[in-house]
C-alpha cells in the first residue's frame, strides 16, 4: 500500500497553500491551482503532505491510501 494526493476540484479555490507546503509534490499553475506532480515516497514527504492536507482552507486536498498497482497506473 502507498499514499496518493488528490484534489477535490469542486472544493478547491486555488489558494495555493498546498503547493507552498510541498513544492516537490505539488506545483502551482499560473492561477495557483495545484498540479500533483509526485506522490509521497518517504516518511518526510508523507508528513509534509499531511500538513498540506491539514492546512487546506477548503478541505479540498485529500491523502488517500491506495494499493501500489493503482499508484503506478496513476
Ligand atoms: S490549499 Fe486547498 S484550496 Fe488551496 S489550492 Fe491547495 S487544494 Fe486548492
Amino acid at each position: 500500500m502507498g499514499w496518493r494526493l488528490r484534489v477535490d476540484w469542486i472544493k478547491c479555490d486555488g489558494y495555493g497553500l498546498c503547493g507552498d507546503f510541498v513544492p516537490d509534490l505539488i506545483e502551482l499553475d499560473d492561477w495557483r491551482y495545484p498540479i500533483i506532480v509526485s506522490e509521497p515516497s518517504d516518511s518526510n514527504q508523507l508528513h509534509a503532505a499531511q500538513r498540506a492536507v491539514d492546512c487546506c482552507p477548503m478541505k479540498a486536498l485529500l491523502l488517500e491510501r491506495v494499493p501500489d498497482e493503482i499508484r503506478r497506473a496513476g
